[in-house]
């Protein structure tokens, strides 16, 4: 059995002792919330990674954890200006990302790809 299906199990198990809707992901509601997850796999968070790269035209391959990103974070080839942004990034990435999962979590907001962006982006 591989891993993929072992975990498939899993899920099914808990979501049949609803156990599973307590930590599923604000923001796709498709995955479990873990800090990986929520940061840098979930698709509403890859926007914000694709958008991020397209605006510095590099192309970038996410690492699995958010510790291996920041580890991994290097802007070396950038002007010194351009750095300086790129630096700030992930962590303005990661806070648009939880501020928004928190507004959906305690106020019942409603996902807006598009406000997420604009936090973003604004932030940065
Ligand atoms: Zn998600």
């Amino acid at each position: 059995m591989d891993g993929k299906i072992l975990l498939e199990n899993h899920r099914e198990f808990l979501k049949k002792r609803g156990w599973i809707l307590a930590n599923r992901c604000f923001l796709c509601c498709e995955e479990e919330e873990t800090i990986d997850h929520i940061l840098i796999h979930c698709t509403r968070a890859r926007v914000l990674w694709e958008l991020l790269f397209a605006l510095f035209g590099v192309a970038w391959v996410i690492s699995f954890s958010v510790r291996d990103t920041l580890l991994g974070w290097r802007g070396f080839y950038l002007g010194k200006k351009r750095r300086k942004v790129w630096k700030a990034a992930p962590l303005c990435l990661f806070w648009a990302v939880w501020k928004e999962r928190n507004m959906i979590a305690f106020d019942n907001e409603e996902l807006s790809i598009h406000t997420l962006k604009n936090s973003f982006v604004c932030n940065l």
